[in-house]
């Protein structure tokens, strides 16, 4: 028989946790189709992977690759650090379902997000119609979606912050259940963002509930990772007994000071929910800074009612000081990042505008020189408005020894918490976070290779066979006969990241070949032009 490939010469880490060994890997149609010794069959193609380690293809267990990768199918950056299949639809916030009550402001949202002279009608309405979107074309790697609590909210009820009726609560249930039928893999939440921070506990639990009948799982942005953190943990281990749903604490990290070194307690948290029957694991990236829209740095009532609303807030003098005192004094269970963290922690990554282009990467201190404003409050507020709502943003929050804590348990699997983006051409924008780039290189250039936090084989299971598992991928994350052929393969002795906050745009080193559903999508480093990702639907049973 003539296979498509032939991996000889590489040291076989498979995904389970197991010591490395010496073996061939052989590949047809888009399988793995024999591993061993094998002799010397005939191959289409035969890569020679001396000194290299072979690993089943990276599972991103929290990607934000879902809004642009109907414009940017390639997904480069994250195929170059050899993730082959992503979990989107995180924190709350997915493309679908869509209604007349969120259509608009979503779409907003959206433009803000694509280069000029891109553009894409969000026409779907149901997540069913949306992964037929998706599904007219391939992708650079594998997609599983969650649906968002956040989508479902505004579907049924807009961006009002208030309860839901009961008449709402259960239009919120039929599209977690419409979703869940089309192949979700679970509930997300993103409790710091508008809606869901107007969402109280009960009814995530409702929403939850649907998403369990399926099998799918509830994973969480908790609604603080700073000051409030461990009542979000509770809430979310609340939530996952209620709903009898395995939870997810996505991205874990301690974000304030004053808590640094409590990853020992909640890690503690998760062993003790477990050994009362709940399933809960959690991801990380491997920063100490994290990144997302500059309006979260505003208080919750800010955002009640979308983001037209949000801005006309933004102009009044009255509301402004409002703002202010909040900001300075903080609000009972609200992530207040710039009065927790400080502005000098808080660095704009990206703006729409041309006159505004020299502030990517300056922080709001620096911004306040450079526009020669009267404080940061009022720097923040005009270049908001200046620039729609749509900055992004960088802030320092966290402690190394927390990041490297969390690694080592065995609870923690990797993900990037990035959407799709590329190092030059219309989606090399702004200065997004390094995370885009290095997650996975970082993992196994500085913790595995440089400071032997972890070893390769645990670092390699963090990334496959247990993403693979959390999210039900289950013919995924191992290198095993019968499994699609999702393959990387790196080096041991210069897989590094090359992205930094300053210059992020830098694919990573020592990744030369990249294999997604029995294609070579990397070779020799370069992208092949050859997409063979296709978009998952979780079965249901
Ligand atoms: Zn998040």
């Amino acid at each position: 028989m003539e296979y498509d490939i032939l991996i000889k010469n590489g040291k076989i880490i498979d995904g389970a946790g197991n010591p490395w060994y010496n073996a061939k890997v052989a590949i047809k149609d888009g399988k793995i189709a024999a591993i061993g010794k094998l002799g010397n069959p005939d191959a289409k193609k035969t890569i020679d992977a001396k000194g290299h380690i072979v690993a089943p293809g990276f599972i991103d267990a929290h990607s934000h690759a879902d809004y642009n990768t109907l414009l940017y199918r390639d997904m480069e950056n994250l195929t170059h650090q050899g993730i082959t299949t992503v979990v989107a639809g995180q924190c709350g916030s997915t493309p679908a379902p869509l209604s007349e009550l969120s259509r608009a402001n979503m779409q907003k949202n959206f433009d803000d997000e694509i280069p000029e002279g891109y553009e894409l009608k969000l026409t779907w309405s149901s997540f069913d119609d949306y992964l037929k979107e998706e599904e007219k074309e391939h992708l650079g790697a594998n997609v599983a979606h969650m649906v968002g609590h956040g989508a479902v909210r505004a579907a049924a009820m807009g961006f009002d912050s208030r309860a839901p009726t009961n008449t709402e609560l259960d239009k919120m249930r039929d599209y977690v259940e419409e979703a869940m039928q089309s192949g979700a893999f679970g509930l997300s939440t993103g409790l710091i963002y508008p809606p869901g921070i107007y969402a109280k506990t009960d009814e995530i639990i409702e929403c939850a509930k649907v998403a369990a009948k399926y099998g799918g799982i509830y994973d969480s942005h908790i609604r603080g990772e700073g000051a409030t953190l461990i009542a979000a943990l509770e809430e979310a281990l609340e939530i996952g007994f209620k709903a009898n749903i395995p939870v997810q604490v996505s991205h874990h990290k301690i974000a304030i000071k004053d808590l640094w070194g409590s990853s020992e307690k909640t890690l503690q948290m998760f062993m003790e929910a477990r050994s009362k029957g709940l399933d809960v694991t959690v991801d990380q990236y491997p920063y100490k800074a994290g990144s997302t829209s500059l309006m979260t740095l505003l208080p919750p009532w800010v955002h009640d009612g979308g983001r037209e609303k949000a801005l006309e807030r933004l102009r009044d003098p009255q509301l402004r000081a409002r703002m202010e005192k909040e900001i300075k004094e903080g609000i009972e269970g609200w992530e207040n990042f710039a009065g927790t963290l400080g502005w000098e922690n808080v660095y704009v990554t990206s703006v729409i505008t041309d006159e505004n282009k020299p502030v990517e990467g300056m922080n709001m201190v620096e911004i306040k020189k450079h526009r020669g404003a009267k404080d940061e409050f009022t720097a923040l507020y005009e270049l908001l408005l200046e620039e729609d709502g749509a900055p992004g943003m960088v802030i320092f929050y966290g402690h190394e020894d927390d990041v490297k804590r969390i690694m080592k348990h065995p609870l923690h699997m990797v993900g990037t918490d990035a959407g799709c983006c590329n190092v030059e051409g219309p989606f090399c924008i702004g200065k997004p976070h390094p995370r885009h780039y290095g997650t996975y290189p970082k993992v196994l250039g500085k913790y595995v290779r440089e400071e032997q936090l972890i070893t390769w084989e645990e670092a390699v299971r963090k990334m496959t066979s247990f993403p693979a598992q959390r999210f039900g991928l289950l013919d995924r994350g191992l290198l095993r006969p019968g499994m699609w052929a999702d393959v990387t393969i790196f080096n041991p002795e210069t897989v590094a990241e090359l992205a930094t906050y300053k210059a992020p745009h830098s694919f990573p080193a020592g990744i030369p070949y990249v294999i997604v559903n029995g294609s070579v999508t990397i070779s020799e480093g370069v992208f092949t032009g050859d997409r063979s990702g296709v978009t998952l639907r979780k079965p249901v049973y």
